[in-house]
């Protein structure tokens, strides 16, 4: 019998020997006890929007299907929400504007599973999820039952978290737990403010939402139309004097982030010429060099030899390192 396929937006083949869903914390709970009783290798797997899949992948690979969306309201002005990993994260975005609950307005249209938005703490046009993040409620496979994590225990840094370190092999996320409604709309990307003016709007929650929404319409390939996994580099933090010495080879923006300086990844990978180029089925988007797509039929390998090319030549160009933003799993 052939092994079933993994869900991926890239769109690339890889067979799991074992795909399992989960649809509670206990059966998830039991599934991966039974796999690390038997030592097998295990992949936890919510929508694949962030992850490069190579041809196959041993052991257990499981799916939480955890349903649920929950509105507690705390005092006049903050809720409450828990949801469940399974969830899609746009629908948590969904039902909490459409209660009129601000928040997650600036990380509309993220792909992917409530589950995994911990992971790479998601985060777009001046908005992270640790921001609104109150706990989670993880599978604790060390010692096999269901514990919370505050925010503070998750470690979020930029587009990072626990869940990429130290807690990668120990937590599966069954539930997420938001504080909504204390934020302040924030439309300060240059973007964002732009589309507000054409739109006409002022900077409201359902506003920000509409006009994020449009940008990355826009911007970005939709994964249900042609596969990628949204930015394939994250950002790289410079210290003053690497900007320096960065400066004086590519004119480039750069915002401070704690002792840190952010610079756009994709202004180094545009202006090391590689917006548009094109290895086999495998391209660096031409409207956002920061995505690289998969026009049908690549490998997770050939995706990531074009990704390696690209490192190596902004490395040799520039000076500066860039890291991959999804995971990469499986065996060739
Ligand atoms: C078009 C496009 C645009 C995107 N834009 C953004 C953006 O603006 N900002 C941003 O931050 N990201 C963005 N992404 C990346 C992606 O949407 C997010 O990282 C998302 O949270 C991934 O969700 P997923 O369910 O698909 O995770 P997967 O890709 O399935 O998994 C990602 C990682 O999380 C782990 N994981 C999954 N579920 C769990 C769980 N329940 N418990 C523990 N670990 C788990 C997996 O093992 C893997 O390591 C974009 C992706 C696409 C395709």
């Amino acid at each position: 019998m052939k092994s079933p396929a993994v869900p991926n937006t890239l769109r690339v083949s890889c067979r799991a020997d074992d795909f399992r869903t989960a649809g509670s914390a206990n059966e998830l709970g039991d599934l991966l006890a039974k796999a690390d009783a038997r030592g097998d290798p295990t992949t936890v797997i919510g929508q694949g929007s962030n992850v490069v899949l190579r041809a196959r992948l041993p052991g257990l690979v499981v799916q939480p299907r955890i349903r649920g969306l929950v509105f507690e309201r705390l005092d006049e002005r903050r809720w409450r929400l828990v949801a469940g990993a399974g969830e899609t994260w746009q629908e948590a975005v969904r039902a909490s504007l459409g209660r009129g609950i601000g928040g997650l307005e600036n990380l509309t249209l993220i792909p992917g599973s409530v589950g995994a938005a911990p992971v790479q703490n998601i985060g777009a046009y001046g908005r992270e999820l640790a921001q609104v993040l109150e706990s989670v409620t993880v599978v604790d496979r060390e010692r096999h039952r269901l514990a919370t994590l505050s925010a503070n225990e998750c470690a979020f840094r930029y587009r990072d978290s626990r869940f990429k370190d130290d807690g990668a092999q120990r937590y599966v996320i069954v539930y997420v737990s938001l504080v909504l409604g204390v934020l302040c709309a924030n439309a300060s990307y240059p973007d964002i403010r732009r589309e507000l003016g054409s739109m006409g709007a002022a900077a409201g929650h359902g506003s920000v939402a509409e006009a994020v929404a449009r940008v990355r319409r826009r911007k970005l390939p939709d994964p249900r139309r042609i596969g990628n996994v949204g930015s394939f580099f994250k950002n790289p933090r410079l210290t003053a004097a690497q900007l320096d010495a960065l400066r004086g080879l590519v004119d480039v923006d750069a915002y401070v982030d704690g002792d840190r300086f952010k610079v756009p990844a994709a202004r180094l990978v545009d202006r090391a010429g590689w917006k548009g180029a094109r290895q086999g089925a495998v391209q660096v988007w031409p409207r956002q060099p920061l995505v690289l797509v998969n026009h049908g039929g690549a490998s997770g390998r050939e995706v990531l030899a074009m990704a390696q090319c690209v490192r190596d030549d902004v490395a040799a160009k520039y000076g500066v390192q860039l890291e991959l933003e999804p995971a990469v799993k499986g065996v060739d």
